[in-house]
């Protein structure tokens, strides 16, 4: 069994081997793997002194820090489960997942410190507010939370205890809040470590930039990576293209990266510029990656790219396309999210769970160790989507290729049925993003009287550039079959996203839809 089973026992093993390496890091300095082993154990003890119970909830409204990391680290130490939640939220929303949370204590940064008292006069039943009062950063807090005399005792460590919750993007409807135990966050690590995948085998020499949000599983999960393999996580707070850019000639060698932060990525005017030469990886995923991105991506960063298809609820990656397999001229894989990870198993299904052929199209489901304990409090939901053998049901549409390879058509409940025939609106947008004219697009249906649905498009068009329909629908015409092909175009100044860079295409349909049931199979 792997002995780094655990936030902490990584910290722990490490700590013992390589005490003076850097674990995390961000601006306001680092920790290395035996400080992070001390500071975490004194602050799980202060934790467990001040009343914590196992399985309490914490939550945590802020950036990307190190100290927020280091919690995460003390909570698995003190069988606690940290739930952080997006800064980027509107009150309302804040307050809908602390309440679900049932969280005894909110940690806070300064910078947040009125939204946290505001959060607390929505949610009384909220015990404590832990603000840094005071403080300039949160890493003070931790100072000086460790540093009260506590000689509190710790609990045993059970892989199967919660250690996160983590709310999904809410693409497709409310937040929905996902436990994840220690089991789920490092259970296939080392098996992924062991393959021959050249991206996988992490060593000292390697620092991971952590700045998609803490509160995405490509934040809090991308972190888990590197602690595991003894290796850095530097943070950024959030993301910014210029900060990513100079953290690259600093001299991270792992990124995760949304597909649209990485178009402002290599848009950006200073990327010209940079040296990428120490960048050995650009990982991405959480939502399609248009070709016409992609390739213009790997000709600008000049690294080996790896893909990554996977759910909060599924602890993240469960299908992965590798830097082999990232062959710009022309070949087909290029479109397709990978291979299972090892020790994952994947099928597509149709709706009598049943496996449907190679190649046809059904639901993608997938089961492993990594699957997360449950939706938190909704046993329903969580038997909806995770059937009794344990199989979890994506809502994504695909198929699987004679070599195990699969390809992710779209969310089911985004799929366009116009006169009959099923359109994913990813293909039709994967095509609008080859056209010159086109920054971004998202592809809606909207209802037809002749069609039920007719495909339309919404476009924000590349700046200095103008959209004409009848020319961009020809254009899509030339690679489309005519019933995908959008029946009218809506240009718009930008695209309504959620704070994991989705677009939200219910926002887009709502308007349409108004007064009217879409029918999603
Ligand atoms: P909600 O479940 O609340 O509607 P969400 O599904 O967007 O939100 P996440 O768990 O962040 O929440 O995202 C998982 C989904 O993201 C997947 O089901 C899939 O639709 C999409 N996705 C993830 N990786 C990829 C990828 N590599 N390519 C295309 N889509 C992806
Ligand atoms: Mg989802």
């Amino acid at each position: 069994t792997d002995p780094r089973g655990s936030f902490h026992a990584c910290v722990d093993y490490w700590a013992e081997r390589r005490p003076e390496h850097i674990a995390l890091e961000d601006a306001d300095g680092s920790y290395s793997y035996s400080e992070l082993a001390e500071k975490s154990t004194a602050l799980a003890k202060a934790f467990v002194g001040s009343g914590l119970k196992t399985g309490d909830r914490i939550a945590w409204l802020g950036k990307n820090r190190a100290a927020y990391a280091m919690l995460m680290v003390a909570a698995s130490r003190a069988g606690l489960v940290i739930a952080p939640i997006g800064w980027r939220l509107a009150l309302p929303e804040i307050c809908y997942i602390l309440q679900d949370t049932g969280a005894k204590w909110m940690l806070s940064e300064p910078d947040f410190a009125t939204m946290a008292r505001d959060a607390k006069e929505k949610c009384p039943e909220l015990e404590t507010i832990v603000c840094t009062h005071g403080c300039e950063h949160l890493t003070s807090l931790v100072d000086w939370m460790a540093a009260q005399p506590n000689d509190a005792e710790l609990p045993p460590t059970d892989p199967e205890n919660g250690v996160l919750q983590l709310y999904t993007s809410g693409t497709t409807g409310l937040p929905k809040g996902a436990t994840l135990c220690n089991r789920n966050l490092f259970g296939l690590r080392q098996a992924v470590e062991e393959s021959d995948y050249d991206w996988a085998r992490l060593d000292e020499n390697d620092k991971g930039l952590v700045v998609m949000p803490i509160a995405h599983i490509a934040g809090s999960g991308y972190t888990s990576m590197f602690l595991h393999a003894g290796a850095t996580a530097y943070f950024l707070p959030e993301y910014d293209p210029a900060g990513v850019l100079d953290s690259i000639e600093a001299g991270v060698t792992n990124i995760f990266l949304v597909p649209t932060a990485i178009q402002m990525l290599i848009n950006h005017p200073s990327a010209a510029e940079t040296d990428f030469s120490r960048l050995r990886y650009m990982h991405y995923g959480a939502s399609p990656m248009p070709l016409a991105l992609l390739r213009q991506a790997m000709q600008v960063l000049g690294c080996g790219f790896v893909q990554h298809y996977g759910m909060t609820e599924t602890t993240g990656t469960f299908t992965c396309l590798h830097p082999s397999d990232h062959d710009p001229e022309g070949n087909k894989r290029m479109r397709s999210a990978g291979l299972p990870m090892p020790e994952v198993e994947v099928r597509i299904v149709d709706s009598d769970n049943a496996s449907v052929a190679t190649g046809e199209v059904g639901e993608i489901v997938t089961r492993s160790k990594a699957n997360m304990l449950g939706y938190w409090k909704q046993p329903e939901k969580t038997a909806e989507t995770v059937d009794p053998e344990g199989w979890l049901h994506t809502g994504d549409a695909g198929y699987m290729d004679e070599d195990g390879y699969v390809y992710i058509h779209d969310r089911v409940k985004d799929m366009i049925i116009s006169g009959g025939e099923n359109v994913y609106p990813a293909e039709v947008e994967n095509t609008l993003y080859s056209h010159p004219a086109v920054l971004e697009a998202a592809v809606i249906g909207v209802p037809d009287d002749k069609w039920g649905e007719a495909v339309k498009a919404v476009i924000v068009p590349r700046p200095g550039h103008e959209i004409e329909s009848d020319e961009v629908i020809a254009f899509a015409r030339e690679s489309l079959a005519v019933y995908k092909v959008p029946k009218s175009i809506d240009v718009i100044p930008e695209m309504p996203r959620n704070a994991s860079g989705k677009i939200l295409r219910r926002e887009l349909r709502a308007p349409y839809w108004e007064g009217k049931d879409r029918q999603v199979n």
